[in-house]
């Protein structure tokens, strides 16, 4: 994704990006929902490109689909000497530069791509991804320039064996475990709980003392105003923090399934999570913090398998029934789970994986 705040263009540009992207953006709602509409005072070539993308970004995004419609370009690429075909995008990666189309009438806008940028789509392309869309939309002082890659997938070899991944809350971590008829390595990935905490502990005591000052009607003052901007700032760290950590997870464990050619099992089942914490007495707010962004995650980790080729499944993996005899299982201290029926005991950790080795006959 390419991020370049409005106030390097030029004001001609900058007047044209907000009011033209912004004008796609709300019209795109109406389009979503079927109504032929064709403003005169846009290009219109981002209806026909709304048209021709739409059931792709359908799938894409099912549930935040009224949302947001960012306006939407085809995508050309000129890796040495390929022709300017004048699509809505065009990156020339001999020059590092992007020409974004049709905002400005008989003008691209150019954007100069920074080496990691440039990098990403060098990767991309080298790994036989083809652009296939890009959007641009404006929020607040920035242009976005997101572009999508499509791969022909050749379906990977794979081996006997499976990549299990159960997603619990962070508090919880993430456990995963290579399996092949009995597990093998395990793991539990969890980002650093007592930075998450001790950010939660501060932006809640500003908070106390924030509505302090707005009971005795001084949140205005400057020192209040300083205050509300300390809780954005510490609030926006911490989701940082954890938006940041998804993503570099979700990474990891598709490399680890193309690694070891590994199917990978998913359960997702988040309900069971969001209870666990509430049973264990956490702040409602606190058990918030530790259920943000793992649908991302998810999502993320399976459009990584999904371009490397490797496929996914979702199962809902119990972790309170023994896997030997069905029995309900009772919990001991130290996450530790008992079978009073067969006399299983094994870490909670394991119970899911020992779950997915019957469930998905290994
Ligand atoms: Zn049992």
């Amino acid at each position: 994704m390419i991020k370049r705040p409005l106030r390097l263009f030029s004001a001609e540009e900058q007047d044209a990006l907000v009011k033209v992207l912004n004008r796609v953006d709300a019209l795109g709602n109406l389009w979503a929902r079927g109504f032929e509409v064709y403003p005169v005072d846009l290009d219109s070539r981002f209806v026909d490109k709304f048209n021709y993308f739409k059931n792709e970004l359908r799938a894409q995004n099912a549930k935040r689909w009224l949302v947001r419609i960012h306006a939407i370009f085809n995508v050309g690429v000129r890796l040495a000497n390929e022709r300017d075909m004048g699509q809505g995008v065009f990156i020339d990666l001999t020059m590092n530069i992007v020409r974004l189309r049709w905002v400005i009438k008989g003008r691209a806008i150019t954007i100069s791509l920074t080496e990691s940028e440039a990098k990403y789509i060098r990767d991309r392309l080298s790994e036989g991804g083809k652009p296939k869309l890009a959007r641009a939309w404006v929020d607040g002082e920035n242009l976005y320039i997101a572009i999508t890659f499509e791969r022909d997938v050749e379906s990977i070899q794979l081996s006997d064996r499976r990549l299990v991944i159960d997603v619990n809350s962070w508090r919880n971590g993430i456990v995963w475990a290579l399996v092949n008829g009995k597990v093998g390595s395990m793991g539990r990935e969890r980002p650093n709980l007592g930075c998450i905490e001790m950010l939660y502990k501060h932006v809640t005591k500003l908070g106390q003392k924030y509505g302090a000052l707005k009971r005795l009607g001084l949140h205005k003052s400057q020192y209040g105003r300083r205050l509300w901007r300390e809780i954005k700032a510490t609030r926006r760290r911490l989701y940082a923090y954890l938006k940041d950590y998804a993503q570099k997870l979700a990474h990891k464990l598709a490399q680890k399934a193309l690694k070891y050619r590994a199917g990978v099992i998913i359960d997702d089942v988040l309900e069971e999570s969001r209870r666990g914490l509430m049973e264990e007495g956490l702040p409602n707010g606190l058990a918030k913090v530790y259920m943000l962004y793992l649908r991302r995650f998810v999502k993320l980790l399976t459009n990584q398998l999904e371009w490397y080729g490797i496929p996914y499944e979702f199962k809902r993996l119990p972790s309170t029934i023994c896997p030997v005899c069905g029995n309900e299982l009772v919990q001991l201290p130290n996450r530790l789970m008992q079978c009073p029926k067969c006399g299983l005991k094994a870490n909670r950790d394991e119970i899911p994986i020992k779950w997915a080795l019957i469930l998905a006959n290994l």
